[in-house]
């Protein structure tokens, strides 16, 4: 394989799947999968990829280990389904001030001699770090996570970065005693500044915590609100159900053009974020519940609940029957479906079809350069067009 890009550690890393192909290349693979996969429903608008597809990842994280054989501390992501650390310098996807606050935070665990944890001899301190962008607002917080809570030159450690990044708005430090290597443990304390970033999407503003989800690539996710909105037709009157809402960010941009919009989502922690997200936003017509959205739709439309459109954003697994069925029994004029799986799309698209929906229109937005994921809006109605 013939790699355009010169990334040392591509084959190891596994993150970018399509970087043997140019950027041109890569839109016109996905556009033929999603032409192969969906244009039995109507045609397939042209991918939306980005201007620079490079550095658009607002979300960095790295794993520190010692490296025996170089005597020095380092860091790099986890090879897919394993624990071994692939070291990684930078990157071209992530963005480049974050790389830049790891490769600090490498140097000051030298001079501090603050160790690396290793996870099979249960030994050292640092585990990860997290570096988050608010691309619009340019805060960036820092969250350092080790396994055991004694943080050894905490105070100073924070200065000698802060002095090195001046940019930096806030450090979080995070423990993280468990056996396997999930990101983040559940204990945080603020170190410096508010212990969150806010950024910006489509005019709104979102709290961003450590553990927050947000999309990765700021830039793209506003050409797929602004893409999702505009399919919901909102004129001011409209009733709106955002399904598998996440933190709020679709309904909270859709609720300026609606006359009320509901969000559901399994997660309490996003319906939390998504609460103080619309109160930051002072945005009085929405509405958030924490349930099962086939659950809590099915229950609501069998009550008599009527949407004029239906909002959904389901993980890559697509939505339930039931929620698919309890859309139908909503008898919403539209559906917006935003999906990060074609096949998925593809099964659920054919049931509301079966139901009587019509698909007007499927937009594609590359919102993962040189990785094979991708992202599409899709319009239904009850009419042909
Ligand atoms: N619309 C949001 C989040 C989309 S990610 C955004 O753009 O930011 C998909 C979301 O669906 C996740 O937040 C996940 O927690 C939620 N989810 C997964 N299964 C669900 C279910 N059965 N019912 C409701 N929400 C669910």
């Amino acid at each position: 394989m013939v790699l355009n890009y010169n990334c040392k550690v591509n084959k190891r890393c596994g993150g970018c799947q399509l970087s043997n192909m140019t950027y041109a290349e890569q839109l016109k693979f996905k556009q033929n999968q999603l032409e192969g996969l969906l244009s039995g429903f109507c045609k397939v608008n042209n991918i939306i990829g980005m201007e620079n597809p490079f550095h658009y990842r607002n979300k960095v994280q790295a794993a520190f280990y010692y490296d025996f054989r170089r005597k020095r501390i380092m860091s790099g992501v986890y090879q897919s389904n394993s624990q071994t650390i692939v070291p990684v310098d930078s990157c071209m996807l992530e963005n480049e001030n974050a790389d830049r606050i790891i490769l600090t935070v490498r140097e000051l665990c030298k001079s501090f001699k603050i160790p690396p944890y290793d996870i099979k001899k249960g030994y050292g301190f640092l585990r990860h770090v997290l570096v988050r962008t608010g691309c619009k607002t340019g805060e960036v917080m820092v969250v350092i996570v080790s396994a055991t809570p004694v943080f050894p030159s905490r105070n100073n450690f924070v200065k000698a970065l802060l002095k090195e990044h001046p940019q930096i708005t806030t450090v979080v430090h995070n423990i993280n005693n468990s056996e396997v290597n999930l990101m983040l443990g559940e204990r945080s304390k603020t170190l410096y500044g508010k212990g969150y970033i806010e950024d910006e999407l489509c005019g709104f503003k979102f709290r961003i915590s450590p553990d927050s989800f947000y999309q990765v690539n700021p830039v793209q996710c506003e050409t797929l609100y602004n893409k999702a909105v505009e399919f919901a037709q909102l004129t001011g009157r409209e009733t709106v159900f955002d399904s598998y809402c996440g933190t709020g960010t679709i309904g909270i941009i859709a609720s300026k053009n609606a006359k009320q919009v509901l969000g559901v989502e399994l997660n309490r922690n996003a319906v939390k974020d998504a609460i103080s997200n619309a109160k930051l936003n002072g945005v009085e017509n929405i509405y958030f519940t924490c349930d099962d959205a086939g659950e809590y739709l099915e229950y609501i439309a069998g009550e008599g609940e009527r949407f004029d459109v239906v909002m959904m954003d389901p993980p890559r697994a697509g939505a339930s029957v039931k929620f698919l069925d309890s859309v139908v029994k909503a008898e919403p004029k539209r559906i917006v479906y935003v999906s990060c799986n074609p096949v998925t799309l593809k099964r659920d698209l054919e049931h509301l079809v079966k139901k009587g929906f019509f698909v007007n229109e499927i937009q594609p937005v590359d919102m993962f350069p040189f990785t094979k994921h991708i992202e599409t809006v899709v319009k239904l109605s009850k009419s042909r067009k």
